[in-house]
């Protein structure tokens, strides 16, 4: 904020209205931190803009004046290049002026009859401090590459709208690029830059005559505020074709969510909602639009319960580990080689809830570690407990999420676990699923070198989901390849999954490292894999994820088996 003592009336103010009185106040509220210097209209503005060789910090403007009003200066200021910089703070009784005037590129509003004085003196400081150092205002308004605005603007202009023009009802509608970081990483940043402004071209030329705004938020996130459109399917395809238009040889996959207005929504809740949506919506998976619902709105309310519970739920051990067995294959009969962990949480009244359900919920903010921990000791104590009692070594391995990655702590805090329970750092396998390696490459060849390098075992979950190029993956440091289920499911009435597999096993024979299928259902899938050489299969053939107690049937089955 700025402070009246450092500015020593380095700023200068020109004060334009044609009545004295409100001159006179704003003098007295500002003069002792800024320069004032006074017009009584339009065209004496104008000529004073001049005299001070337009070093002049901030404008602020009656709209309403004799001779040349308010609005021809904003024009006249906006056509030339040397005053369309100095910010300007409409003064005005008239409140739907306001949109008018923003419209034409003020920077903020100050109501008549004018408010506390410390409001307008925090509200010029801010303006000041916004465009300072000839800063452009429109910078802060405008996002410099694409010229759509930036947030705050935007949302400021959405509530004005929104406020103003209560009979106008708007959609709020988000675009994004699928996988933007790679595709600027695939394709360098200029080309990445060409998508953006592609996209906001065509955003504009649909928004162009209507009182619809849009904006560039986070990189690729285009927030849209329009009136209804009856084909946002279409739109979204006119989008799509114009960065066609500009990726020969790359594919670029877009994605919209729109949130439809509703009566008592403000407009960032609209946009949350049109997130939301959007996050749903998949640019390649051939469910590129996705429009918020009831059904989404439950969800959300869901996901809001989970987040409210799950300290209850830890403290109630309502969260069980659950295990699933991978057989090896390559023996006959198979024999258990190792097991997965997995959560699972009993809600007292939601019943059984799916990971599936609240992974990725806690995952997106930041409470995943929460339930790693969690489940990362009890699965080392689980290991030790059947090594004492079966005298049998049975590695189990526990998911990492992204972000555990990128915790200082994870590498000493899993040697420690495995350490204090009396066992070999092979006993605990480590499942780091393949679209982390594309996130953060470096820091995560880091900790995972670390890992290593104690004896940590490191699977590849979900392999061929993700984006890792061969040249990527012959410098990964890995000991296991986890095949994504999505390449057994049809393995045996799709040749082209068939193919990809056998790919798969040619790259994990050139990496020299095993490779398990999961999600192996039945007798056909398994023939399948074992004739193509795979190694380890996990899935509902040989079991499902069970409890431990469950679990321990398998083990004496297998002791059994040895004998
Ligand atoms: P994932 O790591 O890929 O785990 C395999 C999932 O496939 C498990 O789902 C498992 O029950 C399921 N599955 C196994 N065999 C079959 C099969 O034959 N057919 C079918 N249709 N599915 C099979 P689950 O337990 O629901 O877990 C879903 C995902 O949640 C996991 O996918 C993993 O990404 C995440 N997850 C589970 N537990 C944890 C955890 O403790 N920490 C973290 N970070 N993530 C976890
Ligand atoms: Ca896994
Ligand atoms: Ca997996």
């Amino acid at each position: 904020m700025i402070n009246s003592n450092d500015i020593n009336k380095t700023h200068r103010i020109l004060v334009v209205d044609d009545q004295e009185i409100n001159r006179d106040v704003l003098g007295v509220i500002l003069e002792d931190n800024y320069e004032m210097i006074y017009a009584c209209d339009g065209a004496e503005a104008l000529e004073r803009i001049r005299e001070y060789d337009c070093e002049i910090s901030l404008l602020m403007l009656d709209l309403m004046m004799p001779v040349m009003d308010g609005f021809e200066v904003m024009r006249r200021m906006s056509a030339d290049e040397s005053m369309k910089n100095i910010p300007i703070i409409v003064l005005t009784a008239e409140r739907s002026a306001e949109l008018q005037a923003l419209r034409m590129g003020a920077a903020d509003f100050i109501a008549k009859p004018f408010d506390m004085h410390e409001v307008i003196l925090a509200r010029v400081g801010r303006i000041i401090e916004l465009c300072d150092g000839r800063q452009l205002i429109s910078a802060a308004e405008h996002d410099r590459l694409t010229g759509l605005y930036s947030r705050s603007f935007f949302y400021e202009y959405a509530q004005r709208l929104f406020a103003y023009h209560p009979e106008l009802h708007f959609d709020a509608v988000t675009v994004n690029v699928e996988q933007f970081h790679l595709v600027n990483a695939l394709n360098g940043r200029e080309f990445g830059n060409k998508v953006l402004t592609t996209i906001a071209d065509a955003v504009r030329s649909f928004l162009a005559g209507s009182e619809g705004i849009a904006a560039r938020l986070e990189a690729d996130r285009f927030y849209i505020f329009c009136l209804p459109c009856d084909d946002y399917a279409g739109l979204l395809d006119q989008f799509q074709k114009s960065v066609d238009a500009i990726s020969e040889n790359v594919n670029v996959h877009l994605r919209m969510g729109v949130k439809p207005y509703e009566e008592g929504v403000d407009p960032v809740a609209l946009f949350d909602q049109a997130r939301t949506a959007c996050s749903r919506a998949r640019g390649d998976y051939q469910l590129p639009l996705v429009v918020y619902d009831e059904k989404m709105r439950a969800r959300e309310l869901l996901h809001q319960r989970l987040l409210n519970d799950l300290n209850a739920a830890v403290a109630e051990r309502q969260l069980t580990v659950y295990y699933q067995p991978k057989y090896n294959i390559l023996c006959d009969p198979p024999r258990l080689s190792s097991a997965e962990a997995l959560i699972r949480w009993k809600h007292p009244e939601l019943g059984m809830i799916s990971p599936g359900e609240f992974i990725p919920l806690l995952e997106g903010n930041g409470l995943i570690h929460v339930v790693d921990k969690f489940v990362w000791s009890e699965a080392v104590r689980q290991i030790s407990e059947w090594k004492k009692k079966y005298n049998f070594s049975l590695p189990v391995s526990v998911n990492l999420s992204r972000s555990d990655v990128f915790d200082s702590t994870l590498v000493d805090r899993l040697a420690r676990l495995v350490r204090d329970n009396g066992l070999e750092y092979g006993d605990l396998k480590l499942e780091v699923t393949e679209s982390a390696y594309t996130d953060d490459a470096n820091r995560l060849l880091e900790v995972i070198g670390k890992l290593r390098s104690l004896g940590f075992q490191i699977e590849m979950d979900d392999f061929g989901s993700g984006y890792s190029s061969l040249n990527m993956l012959s410098s990964m440091p890995i000991d296991v390849l986890k095949m994504d289920m999505k390449f057994v499911r049809n393995i045996e009435n799709n040749e082209t999954d068939r193919k990809l597999v056998s790919l798969i096993l040619d790259i994990a024979s050139y990496l020299k490292v095993p490779v398990v299928a999961e999600g192996v259902e039945s007798e056909g899938q398994l023939e399948i894999l074992r004739k193509a050489g795979c190694d380890l299969v996990q899935g509902y053939y040989f079991s499902r994820p069970v409890p431990a107690e469950e679990f321990e049937s398998l083990i004496i089955k297998e002791i059994n088996t040895k004998r």
